[in-house]
């Protein structure tokens, strides 16, 4: 008696190869130090484990609204910026309406519209993965579009959209969505249009700085906006584990962020550099902590010889406009070099076996 609308869906596709190296999710490569994690177990031990969480997070909201440099009342977190997609997709808009999302992106904007029976408006993004303007507003006007998703760097691209677009096609009454995931590596932020107007609202998350397994993720709007978004939000969506480590992690520990993160970057104009002087390889300037690029063999080859070679990136050939496309995540400079090192070897090695796809 399951709806018909799972039909038409696929799980979200996680990357679970083991692997001595992995660089396939988009996390920090440097786990919290040994004096943060002492701290922490010494909190996590006064938790009554029987009780309910703090269903609004208070304490953590305060070290949050430093962290953002946002009042309080202007955020609602979620399980992880994924549930609040999946809010955001029932909120907004109603559910016949259509959902913008310029594809190749993050698969969880499409996943969550077709949850909800909504007509998801994929539109392909252009050559130099752009959003592709005049080909987006027809479309818009076309399936009476609501809401729109931007992954803003674009997963798994590493570039920005024109901010010129994402504004044009709100024009056309078009609540925007703009995911800062990888705002930290970045930089360019729609924080100031979030906390003024009532269609646009910005995603930032602590998971890929460094605290991926607490699942904390953070919708920032204005406080009209909030209010009428914590209507959908479940009661005791973070857990107080989570809030307990996020709010010590987030003042103690914030030179560690901060470090990591710059070394992340540094690391990411080396491997770009690295990558573009490979023979064969075609490498797309990044904004986040990740690395697309392409080969001239078949991604499921590349994908495989890496493998073997203990170092696991993620295939993105699945998706439309990507064949012959790989992610690779930012390590540490060892795991970096690692890499590297087993891609011009799997190169050679598919070379030689004169396996060109293309
Ligand atoms: C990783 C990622 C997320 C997921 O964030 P969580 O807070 O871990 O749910 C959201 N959006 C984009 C674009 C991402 O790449």
């Amino acid at each position: 008696m399951l709806s018909r609308r799972l039909k038409s869906l696929k799980a979200y596709k996680t990357e679970t190869t083991p692997a001595k190296i992995k660089l396939s999710s988009n996390e920090l490569p440097l786990d919290l130090p040994g004096e943060l994690k002492e701290k922490i177990s010494q909190e996590i031990k006064k938790i009554s484990f029987n009780r309910y969480p703090d269903p609004h997070s208070e304490e953590l909201k305060e070290v949050l609204s430093d962290f953002l440099g946002v009042p309080e009342r202007n955020i609602m977190l979620g399980n992880g910026s994924d549930e609040l997609i999946y809010y955001l997709s029932v909120a907004v808009g109603e559910l016949n309406e259509g959902v913008y999302i310029p594809i190749p992106t993050f698969p969880m904007y499409e996943i969550s519209a077709k949850v909800f029976g909504r007509p998801a408006v994929c539109v392909p993004l252009d050559k130099t993965f752009d959003i592709d303007l005049e080909g987006s507003l027809r479309a818009v006007k076309e399936n009476s579009v609501r809401l729109a998703y931007y992954s803003y760097p674009n997963n798994p691209t590493g570039n920005l959209f024109s901010r010129d677009k994402i504004l044009r096609i709100r024009e056309e009454g078009v609540f925007s969505v703009i995911d800062e995931a990888y705002y930290h590596y970045c930089g360019d932020t729609f924080l100031e249009e979030a906390l003024h107007r009532e269609d646009t609202v910005i995603l930032r998350t602590l998971s890929k700085i460094g605290l991926a397994s607490l699942r904390v993720g953070m919708l920032i709007g204005k406080e009209e906006v909030i209010s009428e978004l914590e209507k959908v939000r479940l009661p005791f969506n973070i857990t107080y584990p989570s809030q307990v480590i996020a709010r010590i992690v987030l003042t103690e520990g914030r030179y560690f962020i901060d470090s990591a993160v710059s070394k992340v970057i540094a690391e990411r104009e080396k491997v770009y550099r690295e990558l573009r002087e490979m023979d064969g390889v075609e490498v797309f300037p990044s904004r986040a902590n990740f690395i697309l690029f392409k080969t001239p063999f078949d991604a499921d080859r590349v994908h495989e010889e890496l493998v073997k070679r203990g170092v696991l990136i993620r295939n993105m050939s699945y998706l439309p406009g990507l064949e012959g496309c790989l992610r690779v995540s930012v390590g540490k400079p060892e795991e970096n070099d690692a890499f590297l090192e087993a891609l011009k070897e799997s190169i050679n090695y598919l070379t030689t076996r004169s396996e060109k796809s293309t």
